[in-house]
């Protein structure tokens, strides 16, 4: 078939920016979910040294996973709108829209890079609207 590959090649690179996309979103949709459980803990009054369930902020749409952090620690990963708190090992999902910035024994924090990081900061709740 004439042309296809230059079909494909405009395809190819479309499906990149869309993948980019959905795994800034699905992540951006639980790091939501996860800003009412940090609210709701903290109207609970609890100790920021507790462990508090969180959702796995992977880009996989079907993880459930639950990752314990302190209010402090995830207060830190929130510090910066392109960073996500993953379940260990979770980052692969990302299929490299994200990169690992820490380990630790409970949690990993990735970071989004290029269209995914940008999509990410677009989405971020605490962002402000620019000026
Ligand atoms: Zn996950």
């Amino acid at each position: 078939m004439s042309g296809s590959g230059y079909v494909l090649g405009v395809l190819g690179k479309k499906q990149h920016d869309a993948i980019a996309e959905r795994v800034a979103r699905n992540d951006a949709a639980f790091r939501e979910a996860n800003e009412r459980i940090r609210d709701a803990a903290r109207s609970m009054e609890l100790d920021d040294d507790l462990l508090i369930p969180f959702i796995c902020e992977c880009a996989d749409v079907e993880c459930t996973e639950i990752v314990k952090l302190s209010g402090e620690e995830y207060e830190a990963v929130r510090t910066d709108p392109t960073r996500f708190l993953n379940a260990r090992n979770h980052e692969m999902s990302a299929r490299g829209w994200a990169r690992v910035v820490d380990e630790f024994d409970r949690y990993t924090i990735v970071e989004k890079v290029e269209d995914a990081a940008e999509v990410a900061a677009e989405l971020d709740p605490r962002q402000e609207e620019p000026a």
